[in-house]
């Protein structure tokens, strides 16, 4: 059983008087920092000269600099650019690291992998929102929580997970429920999750509902609204109120034909294959293989992109999408970058 903090196991005092640099001012970045901000805490934004982002940062009224000069006057440095660039970020700000200082991610991929290898003497720490940055920011001004994993890699000041749990509460995530992890856990889980169900597992869900019914000779309108676009509101029956209420919200004739034929697609052979799927995130294989296409310049993640554009499901879906132009307000906050 995980345990879960909120704001009265958070004390501000760990964090008020300190510095925060947040490097990175995208989806997570823009969010932390402007949170912190509000919530009286020093922040400054680091991001390379002519950055795009640099313009955004300023007009929230926040402090700008490279990497290396924010963190050099911060105690706490939030690395909040992309994981993939994490690394290269990291030997840009490695020498201004102090005996005491924290470095805080939103995600454990490069501490996990070894990507990043602090020295011993600073404290390591997750605090990682479970949503994308805007929705953190709006919980925030709404006097709303988001809840967030909390995680200590290195605990090298006795005091890391105080302090982690500081910087919790002044981005809004103590008021909803700061759940308790490992860098471990957290990391493996996300990759496993975003692999075999959430974005791949579904995605292949999809595209193989699909192609049966167009195979068997029915329209490809027809395939897309029942395969892809009905997905949402199961999705959503599920997120308000579990499996059951997706049952209880179903007609009979689909729980009981759900209920039945469910296994027969995503069978043993489907849990033999996530189970091959968890031991190569486990034992560091595909971590191993991201990082060497990201070395060689991304060749097959560029082809399988396109290969996934391409797939007719998605000409169909553009055509059809655009008579639902109408819900397009409702859903802009849906279609921004969510990262799983
Ligand atoms: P983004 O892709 O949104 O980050 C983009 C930002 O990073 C931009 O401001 C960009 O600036 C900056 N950046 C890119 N390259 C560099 C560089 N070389 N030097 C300095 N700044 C650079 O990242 P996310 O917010 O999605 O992810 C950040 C972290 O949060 C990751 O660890 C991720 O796993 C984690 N996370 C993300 C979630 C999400 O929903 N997105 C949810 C939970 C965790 P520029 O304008 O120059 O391009
Ligand atoms: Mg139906
Ligand atoms: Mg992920």
């Amino acid at each position: 059983e995980a345990t879960i903090y909120y704001d009265e196991d958070a004390q501000r005092s760990q964090i008020e008087d300190k510095t925060v640099a947040v490097l990175g001012y995208g989806s997570q970045g823009h969010a932390h920092a402007q949170n912190l901000a509000d919530s009286g805490i020093d922040v400054r934004v680091g991001l390379k000269e002519g950055s795009a982002s640099r313009e955004a940062a300023r007009e929230d009224g926040l402090e700008v600099g490279t990497p290396k000069e924010v963190a050099a006057g911060a105690d706490i440095v939030s690395v909040l650019v992309p994981d993939t660039i994490q690394p290269t970020v990291y030997e840009q700000i490695e020498e201004e690291l102090e005996p005491g200082n924290t470095l805080q991610f939103a995600h454990g991929f490069n501490i996990h992998y070894n990507q990043i290898n602090p020295p011993e003497d600073v404290d390591v720490t997750m605090i990682a929102p479970k949503t994308p940055g805007h929705l953190l920011r709006r919980n925030y001004e709404n006097d709303q929580g988001t809840p967030a994993l909390l995680a200590i890699y290195q605990d090298a000041t006795g005091e890391a997970k105080e302090e982690a749990l500081a910087y919790g509460q002044a981005i809004g995530c103590t008021r909803a429920g700061v759940v308790e992890t490992t860098f471990r856990e957290e990391t493996e889980t996300d990759l496993f999750g975003e692999q075999a169900v959430l974005c791949g597992g579904i995605a292949s869900l999809i595209k193989q509902g699909y192609e049966t019914l167009v195979d068997a000779g029915y329209s490809p309108q027809m395939a897309y609204f029942e395969c892809l676009n009905e997905m949402k509101l199961i999705v959503d029956l599920m997120y308000e109120d579990g499996l059951g209420g997706m049952w209880d919200s179903v007609s009979d004739t689909a729980e009981y034909g759900g209920l039945t034929q469910g296994d027969v697609v995503i069978d043993e052979h489907a849990r033999e294959n996530m189970e091959e799927v968890l031991e190569a995130v486990q034992d560091g294989t595909f971590a191993r293989e991201w990082i060497a296409e990201n070395q060689a310049g991304r060749p097959s993640y560029t082809q399988l992109r396109q290969a996934e554009k391409n797939h007719e499901i998605e000409a169909v879906g553009a055509e059809l999408r655009a008579l639902f132009a109408w819900a397009d307000e409702e859903t802009e906050d849906e279609q921004e970058k969510v990262t799983a």
